[in-house]
Formats: structure tokens, sequence, C-alpha cells
């Protein structure tokens, strides 16, 4: 069968994407990237947003309209089965139930909402988007119920995949000529916290050693999980991204409760100096949810200080949205207006474009290394170990590390002159 994928949010359903294509192509079935030429079209939901999970089933509509048969994986899968199964679908897969995606393509499953993740490991097939970088999932589900989030009610409970398959799956990708991987959970410094001795930090350790890997990235990080430990072993290996993400969601104390958020703003701020006293050249990156129900000016001011002080190299903002069976949408109303919502986001969006000016245009004159991850016929881009976009007037290959002179940073972008083509290039 002819099958066409839409994929909508985070990296894990990116990831995911690519294990359910890499398993349907294993079974001989193949994977279009035209519409037209599908015989079915699954599309691969997000469901953290109410405008998310909207998307799902207007699109539904229109390809349905279209004549397309459809197939529903991922988190409305997962959290809206029923009502789901009022539309005109062919399947309904969970979240931890993505090897069933064959038979369901096949027409022998229609529903499956059960836990079979742990059937996903080093040896399953995954057609991969990028030819040098690879998306690794390390750990599956959350605990924290933040009670804004729909993810532990989509994702399920936290689960580490063992170390040995994690090892082995990226010295495959080594063998495969990927030379960086990004580590994916929706807290990804949890990871181990449910086995005997284990964590992200001994994780990335061990992987670091991997020959032919070059660079290991880990997204996204709760605040509280981050540990010494962890923030010492990337200062110490020069492999590992001096990049950490980590959302604070807001910076009222108060707020932060009602969130269930297990940190307050100062000791946010703490780990965001410690990070920055004992990484060299690292970078933040973060997550703020405006509206939160019942905050108001005074709370948002708060939110503006901790964003000042946090000085991001990158932030997402997003409008408070009730999601259906949290504890914040069950217990407190959305009573902050849209109208009010899209004033805060536009206020945090103006700040953060003066620190990303500040903070790149600082760096102008310097060299730094990038590893290319893109390109076009005369124009290439890649990425310095903290994460910051570089873009080149050449055609280079994808994976290359090369030294480049900053020169500009114009609209938001930073702009880099080609020196010496580094050893470790492939
Ligand atoms: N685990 C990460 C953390 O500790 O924050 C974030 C993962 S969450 C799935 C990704 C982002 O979606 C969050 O950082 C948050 O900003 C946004 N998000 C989640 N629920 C939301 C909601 N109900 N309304 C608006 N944004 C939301
Ligand atoms: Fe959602 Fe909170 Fe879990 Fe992040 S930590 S996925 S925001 S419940």
């Amino acid at each position: 069968m002819k099958i066409f994928f839409k994929t909508y949010g985070c990296q894990m359903n990116v990831h995911d994407t690519e294990v359910m294509k890499g398993l349907l192509v294993n079974s001989g079935h193949t994977i279009v990237t035209e519409l037209k030429t599908a015989d079915l079209v699954v599309i691969n939901t997000c469901a953290v947003r109410e405008k998310s999970e909207n998307k799902v089933y207007s699109l539904i509509g229109r390809l349905k309209k279209g004549g397309y048969k459809v197939g529903i994986t991922g988190c409305v899968a997962q959290a809206m089965s029923d009502k789901l199964k009022n539309y005109d679908v062919e399947f309904i897969i969970g979240t931890r139930a993505i090897t069933s995606i064959t038979e369901a393509v096949e027409g022998t499953k229609k529903i499956d909402l059960e836990d079979h993740i742990c059937e996903v490991n080093a040896a399953t097939p995954a057609l991969r988007s990028q030819k040098k970088h690879a998306w690794v999932n390390i750990i599956a589900g959350c605990d924290k119920f933040c009670t804004y989030c729909i993810v532990p009610y989509t994702r399920g409970r936290e689960l580490s995949r063992p170390l040995e398959d994690i090892v082995d799956e990226v010295k495959l990708l080594a063998l495969q000529g990927y030379n960086q991987v990004t580590f994916l959970g929706q807290n990804v410094d949890s990871y181990g916290k449910d086995m005997d001795n284990m964590s992200l930090a001994k994780l990335l350790e061990i992987s670091q050693r991997i020959e032919g890997m070059e660079r290991f990235w880990f997204l996204t990080s709760y605040p509280s999980d981050i540990t010494t430990e962890l923030i010492d072993t990337v200062a110490k290996y020069p492999k590992l991204s001096k990049n950490f993400h980590i959302p604070a969601q807001s910076g009222s104390d108060r707020i932060l409760k009602k969130m269930n958020r297990r940190y307050s703003q100062s000791e946010y701020l703490e780990l965001v100096n410690e990070i920055r006293s004992k990484v060299e050249n690292s970078t933040i990156g973060g997550d703020i949810i405006v509206g939160f129900p019942t905050e108001t000016d005074e709370d948002f001011e708060e939110t503006l200080s901790l964003v000042k002080a946090a000085r991001y190299i990158r932030l997402n903002v997003a409008p408070y949205s009730p999601r259906f069976g949290t504890v914040a949408s069950k217990f407190y109303p959305d009573d902050v207006p849209y109208e009010v919502k899209k004033i805060r986001i536009a206020k945090l969006t103006s700040l953060q474009h003066d620190i990303e000016k500040s903070l790149n245009e600082k760096i102008i004159g310097q060299e730094v290394e990038i590893m290319i991850e893109g390109n076009s016929a005369d124009r290439s881009y890649g990425r310095t170990i903290d994460n910051r976009m570089v873009f080149v007037d050449d055609k280079i290959p994808e994976g290359e590390i090369l030294k480049v002179r900053l020169t500009a940073f114009k609209s938001g972008t930073l702009y880099g002159q080609i020196g010496k083509v580094s050893v470790f290039a492939k």
C-alpha cells in the first residue's frame, strides 16, 4: 500500500513517525511524499493544545472530502479515541502501540491503545528523515502531572529504555554514518530514575565514547531534575551539547505552585547560574505559558523578570489552553481573556528578540565550529555545540564540521564565513 504521513507536534512524534514508516517499509509498503499518490493517509497527532487537536479534526474532514482513507496515531488517538470513533477513520493507534501500525494499515487491527512500548528497541527499523542526525527516544511518558498538561494522560507513566539497548542503537547509527544524535524524553533528565544507579549523566558519559559519534543533544529537561552530576558531565566532555532546554513555564511562584511545577523562580535562576558558572559557553532555552488561570499583571511581571535574568538563546511562548481531563481544566476557569494573552505574548516576544540580538551580536567576529545540518544550491546551515544556527554561503555536505568566523546577525539569523575544515569531517 502507498502511505502518506502527516505529523504534528514534538520531536517524539517526529521520531514515532520515523519508526512507523520503517516498520511499514519492512513489511513491503511504500511511503509516498505526494498526497495525491496515496492509498492511505496516517495522521500522527498532537494534543498539547486545543489548536493542535482541532487541526486533526479539520484535516480528517478535508481528507475524507477528497476521498482518502485515513488512520490516526499519536496523542489525540490515545486521549480522544471515543470522539474519534465517530469519525470515518480506518484505525486508532495509541502512543505506546506504534508497533501495531502494520496490522492497522493491513486492516487486521482497528484500535490499539495498549502499552507495547517495550517492543521498540535498537533492532526496530526506522525511516529517518535526516542523513547525519538521528532522534533516539530514551524515556517514554511523564510522571510530573503539571496541572495544565495532557501528556501524562496521552503518553503514560515514565519508562526508561535499558542502557544497553540505547548504546546498541547509537553504535548502529554510527555504523550507518550518523554523527550526531538527540536523546529524547518528555523529561529527558528523569532517565534512569526507575533503574538501579542510572542517570542521564551516566548515559551521556558512556555514549560519548562511541566512535564516529561527534555530538550528543538531549531534550527536554525538567528544571528540578537537572543534577550537579549532569552539569559536571556536560562541562567535562566536548561532544556533549552545551545547550540546556529547561522550560520554566512561569516566573511567578504563585502560578508555578498552581501549575504543580516543583521549583520557585529563585531556584530556577540558581540552576541557570550553576550551569553558566560550570559549563563554558553554555546557552539556555526555555518555554513559557502565558495566561494560566488567575495570572495577574503582577504575576506576568515576574515572568518578564525571569526571562530577563535567564537570557535565553531561544524561547517558545504559548497561550494557556485548557486540556480535557487535566486538573487545571477541571478546577480553574480559563479566566485570562485571549486579548490579554496576546498582549503578554507580544511583550515576551519583543523582550526575547532584544535578548537574542544582544547575545548574538556579542559573538560577532568570533570563530566557532558548526556541524552542517542542511543545504541548498549555494547555502548551508549548521549548528554550534551550544545550539546556535549559522548560515554560510556555500554548499557543504550534511554532517561536516567546519570552523566559521561569525560575520553578522540579521533578522534573527547568524551568518558566518568558512575557515578550515575540521579533521572530524566525514
Ligand atoms: N516536559 C517539558 C516541561 O517540563 O515543561 C515540556 C513538555 S510539554 C509537552 C511541551 C510544551 O507544551 C510545554 O513546555 C508547554 O509550554 C506547552 N504546553 C503544554 N501544555 C500546555 C497547555 N495546556 N497550554 C499551553 N501550552 C502547553
Ligand atoms: Fe507536561 Fe509537566 Fe510532564 Fe512536561 S513535566 S510533559 S509539562 S506534565
